[in-house]
């Protein structure tokens, strides 16, 4: 087995989680990328991975269920030998619609993703780590709200930022750290799955900065506070939306 760092990163195969898995690969980590259904994609960012001279593996698994993550982690013990970075990252939303619209499924089905399948990986994830490092993905959303448009996905980026504060202070005595970033208007496909493909061009001109962002803007943040540059830094949140 490689004796290099490893990596997991939740819904890894695409977007802003496809863009982090190249980015510790660059650092000489070993990549295991979580997917739920889009093999493809998995698969095509490990092969670009190993070009870098690294190990990838790909685990197939609906963080929301509890059985699904157990068995992504018996396959990973069977795979990598360590376990040193968490990316909380895999997340949905559903498209845009007020409260009066909501009904219960879809607002359990996102915070099943997105909040509960962030604690089952944590608490997985630290069970075979020997310090380290978890890094949530979180949003802007956690600040603004995303009125009439998914109030449920916003209010799940909340909770996210509380388990971050909480779960930060409760392992730090292990050593290992707990930080979250919080992504705001990035170009990738979650905004389609948000029912509005172009919503980053629509909403770019009110950011300050003017623009939108890149995945790989937001895997720099990741690796930054996942590495040893962030050692004395836990329990914090690094803002990446042009200003929002
Ligand atoms: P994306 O392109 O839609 O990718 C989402 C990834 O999550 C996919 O790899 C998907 O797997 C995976 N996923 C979804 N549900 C899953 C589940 N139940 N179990 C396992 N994997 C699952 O989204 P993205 O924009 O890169 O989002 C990444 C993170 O950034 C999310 O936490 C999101 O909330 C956050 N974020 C994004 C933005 C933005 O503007 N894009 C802004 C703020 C925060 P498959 O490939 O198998 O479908």
């Amino acid at each position: 087995m490689s004796s290099n760092p490893v990596v997991l990163i939740t819904g890894g195969g695409r977007g802003i989680g496809a863009a982090t898995a190249k980015l510790f690969a660059k650092h000489g980590y070993d990549v295991c990328i979580n997917y739920k259904s889009d093999q493809q994609s998995a698969e095509q960012v490990a092969k670009e991975i190993e070009k870098q001279g690294v190990k990838a593996h790909t685990f197939q698994a609906d963080v929301a269920d509890e059985q699904q993550v157990m068995a992504m982690f018996a396959a990973l013990d069977s795979t990598v030998s360590r376990l040193d970075i968490l990316v909380n990252n895999a997340a949905m939303m559903k498209p845009q619609m007020s409260l009066l619209e909501m009904d219960a499924a879809r607002i359990n089905a996102i915070l099943s993703c997105n909040v509960t399948g962030a604690f089952l990986c944590a608490r997985e994830a630290i069970k075979r780590m020997h310090k380290g490092s978890i890094v949530n993905v979180s949003s802007g959303a956690s600040r603004t709200g995303s009125a009439n448009e998914y109030l449920d996905y916003a209010a799940s980026k909340g909770a996210l930022d509380t388990f971050t504060i909480g779960l930060a202070k409760e392992i730090a005595s292990m050593g290992i750290r707990v930080n979250a970033v919080r992504p705001g208007l990035i170009y990738t496909d979650m905004h389609r799955d948000g029912g509005e493909a172009n919503r980053v061009d629509r909403l770019k001109s009110k950011l300050p900065l003017g623009r939108g962002g890149e995945a790989d803007e937001v895997a720099k943040a990741i690796y930054f506070l996942a590495s040893e540059h962030a050692s004395f830094t836990t329990g914090s949140f690094v803002d990446v939306s042009g200003g929002l």
